[in-house]
């Protein structure tokens, strides 16, 4: 009745202005942006590989071959939609999500709230139960020298037919 999946994703990180730093779907003011072969939104390709992981359906790079032309650029909400698809096409619906971010710069903390808005929608979820959290590792490692950030995100589903309509 239940399944739970997490996902693990990097991206470096890069000085671009005119490059838009994409978290969750929303659009973080920075200088920095993140290196990547479609928007690079870090955190819908960690959540969107927790709901595979959750189904045992492999990865998004199995899906999304980033030596495809076809994905160069693209806005990550479609990969999500994939995944979400995927899903419901095998019974299940999403319960919650927990995801925390790994960056010592841009700071996430001031944009949390705006994240969990654009993820529940992006999701069809209510606010209350996805989680976003942020941390650093403490100027350690390549994220600490902001090289790039992580994310690892979980998510619980739940097969339709035990859907309690309150979690919705
Ligand atoms: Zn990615």
């Amino acid at each position: 009745m239940f399944r739970i999946g997490n996902g693990i994703d990097f991206h470096r990180l890069e000085v671009n202005p005119n490059r838009p730093f994409v978290l969750g779907g929303y659009v973080i003011e920075s200088e920095l942006a993140l290196v990547g072969h479609s928007d690079a939104d870090i955190l819908l390709h960690a959540i969107s590989d927790s709901i595979l992981g959750a189904l045992a359906l492999g990865d998004i790079g199995e899906y999304f071959p980033d030596t495809d032309l076809k994905w160069k650029n693209m806005n990550s909400k479609k990969i999500l939609q994939k995944c979400l698809e995927l899903m419901e096409q095998r019974g299940f619906h999403l319960v919650n999500v927990d995801s925390t971010i790994l960056a010592e710069r841009p700071k996430i903390s001031p944009y949390k709230a705006q994240i969990r808005l654009s993820l529940s929608q992006i999701l069809n979820l209510s606010i209350e139960n996805i989680s976003i959290k942020a941390t650093t590792t403490e100027k350690m490692g390549f994220i600490g020298r902001e090289e790039g950030i992580g994310v690892f995100s979980t998510v619980l589903l739940v097969a339709n037919e035990f859907l309690i309509p309150q979690s919705r």
